[in-house]
């Protein structure tokens, strides 16, 4: 009998830090949740997560190696955290190292959108490819980059970051910075004032009667046939579809995957992106490119960070 290979996958959120226990072909055979605490700091959290690991221990004693992941500038080469906006006030930190040596165990760290993108990559949309891109948008939007089948980081790993690439030059001001990048007009909150702008035109919508709405709520109205979270969403794909027309001529993929929250309102988002991808093409060749729904969900980071420590366990030995 092939023994077993599990690997501890760790995908840190800004409110909780998801974890599974996943054998070598990708399946998460137990998985939960714990607070990530971000406040108390790294020590507390590598902690915490130890802990829940010694909880699984009678029922899978052998864990090989483990795959961490959080939102942020990563470098997974180095295992290096420079910064994340889900964990305020840690800077420069090598969190790879700290939990290698309290778990005892190979870690491999890295972004969570480079994460999602391995794992659609291994197991969902990307599988059978060559050259994938991943997208995820949320609150913020990430990607990953798959090339000649491996995961593109670039010179200090902070490859693929396709949410910060300027759609409209002197837009709305982004988290980064910058203005105009793709996340300030594509992600959550930028969806939300979009439609917030519309329903200020005096259009009649099942959102005017509510003080507050998410991107599911205005999905769900679209859903329904409202006029103006139609357009909402429409709007929010014209734009999305120049940020794929840019990655099309950047890396020519086989496939690109959209997946994350926001991607729940499906084909009222992405129908509109694929026509304005094609308008933004430079050769009608480009236009086949099939552009679809992400089949991992909330799991893709998991079991991408996973496959990582997979891949470690391989190459070290
Ligand atoms: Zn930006």
């Amino acid at each position: 009998m092939v023994k077993m290979i599990k690997v501890l996958g760790v995908d840190i959120g800004g409110t909780d830090i998801k974890l599974g226990i996943v054998n070598q072909k990708g399946e998460v055979l137990h998985s939960g949740t714990i607070p990530t605490r971000a406040a108390q700091g790294p020590e507390a959290m590598v902690n915490d997560v130890l802990q829940w690991r010694e909880g699984q221990r009678g029922d899978h004693p052998e864990i090989t190696a483990a795959g961490i992941d959080c939102a942020g500038l990563l470098d997974g080469k180095r295992r290096w955290l420079y910064s994340s906006p889900n964990l305020s006030g840690w800077e420069n930190i090598p969190l790879g190292e700290m939990f290698e040596s309290r778990l005892g165990l190979p870690v491999t760290l890295d972004n969570d959108a480079n994460c999602a993108a391995w794992g659609e990559y291994n197991r969902g949309a990307g599988r059978g490819t060559k050259c994938f891109v991943c997208l995820t948008l949320g609150t913020g939007v990430g990607g990953g980059v798959v090339i000649e089948g491996r995961l593109y980081r670039g010179s200090q790993g902070l490859a693929g970051e396709v949410g910060h690439q300027v759609i409209l030059a002197g837009g709305p001001r982004c988290g980064c910075g910058s203005r105009g990048c793709l996340e300030a007009l594509i992600g959550a909150d930028a969806i939300i004032k979009r439609t917030r702008d519309i329903l200020a035109e005096g259009k009649a919508s099942v959102l005017g009667e509510r003080d507050d709405f998410t991107v599911r709520d205005i999905a769900s109205a679209a859903r329904e046939g409202d006029g103006a979270a139609v357009r909402s969403l429409g709007e929010t794909g014209e734009f999305l579809g120049i940020g794929l027309a840019n990655i099309v001529h950047l890396f020519n993929p086989e496939v690109i995957a959209v997946g994350g929250g926001v991607a729940g309102a499906g084909d009222f988002i992405l129908g509109p992106a694929r026509e304005s991808l094609r308008k933004h093409l430079m050769g009608e060749v480009l236009s086949g490119i099939p552009v679809v729904p992400a089949q991992l969900g909330n799991r893709a980071s998991l079991v991408g960070a996973s496959f990582l420590a997979l891949e470690k366990i391989k190459t070290e030995g």
